[in-house]
């Protein structure tokens, strides 16, 4: 009898502490995969997202992770690891009308202009979209939501199972996958569910904001859904 080798399942290290993006990540890939988030280890540093690409911002944002954790070791999430990548989500709305805005500052539209530090709220960003697009025709309206996934495997030295040890640095490729969802913006917000510009945003073909039209669809269709897609016929 033959004994059949079998993969180690990979660990994906999701680099982000918004709630919701590790919910919708691990709804789309589903259980293919490990998960772990920032909340497995203690001190992570934050990332300052400066780079005016979101490819050049989700690779930061996996590089400087990956580098940290093959520092520090993987022993703080107390398990045995085989098959680990960081995966950082970079993303965004860009609003045709407003010349791609808010792009790259989604998360800080509306602090853009107190010049205050860090991410204002979803209702601050989401009154600020709607004040500048005042009068704007529906015709005019349109917008996509873009999605940088940035991959970063963790380099293992050779041993087995807990002998194993990581490295000092990280000299792992960052893979890229992109995603975008077009759509438009409403006149006003419409709907409660998911989060950041969700109850602005009409995808193409619907006649709901992704906000009413819940996770199960939102996930199938999303910017964040189609780059997952590429990301998964890369890993499986
Ligand atoms: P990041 O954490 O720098 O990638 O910021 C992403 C920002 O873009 C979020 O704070 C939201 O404002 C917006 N965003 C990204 N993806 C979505 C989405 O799926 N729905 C609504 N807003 C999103």
């Amino acid at each position: 009898m033959f004994l059949q080798h079998q993969k180690p399942m990979t660990t994906l290290l999701l680099a982000t502490r918004n709630r919701h993006k590790v919910g919708e990540i691990r709804m789309i890939l589903g259980p293919h995969f490990r998960y772990l988030t920032l909340d497995d280890f203690t001190g992570a540093p934050a990332v300052v997202e400066d780079a005016t690409t979101f490819v050049g911002n989700a690779t930061k944002k996996a590089w400087e992770l990956a580098n940290w954790i093959t520092n520090k070791g993987l022993s703080g999430c107390g398990e045995v690891l085989e098959d680990v990548s960081v995966l950082a989500d970079d993303s965004g709305l860009e609003v045709d009308a407003l010349d791609g805005a808010p792009g790259v500052h989604s998360a800080r539209f509306a602090a853009l202009d107190t010049g205050m530090e860090g991410n204002s709220s979803d209702t601050a960003n989401n009154s600020k979209l709607l004040r500048l697009m005042t009068g704007i025709p529906v015709s005019k309206r349109t917008a996509r939501f873009r999605c940088v996934m940035a991959l970063c495997p963790l380099i293992q030295a050779a041993g087995a199972g807990s002998e194993r040890s990581w490295p000092p640095a990280n000299n792992s490729p960052v893979t890229v996958f992109e995603g975008v969802c077009e759509g438009r913006i409403l006149a006003q917000a419409s709907g409660a569910g998911g989060f950041g510009y969700d109850p602005l945003f009409v995808p193409i073909g619907m006649d709901k904001s992704f906000a009413e039209l819940g996770d199960e669809i939102k996930n199938q269709i999303s910017h964040r859904a189609n780059a997952l897609r590429l990301l998964k016929s890369h890993l499986v």
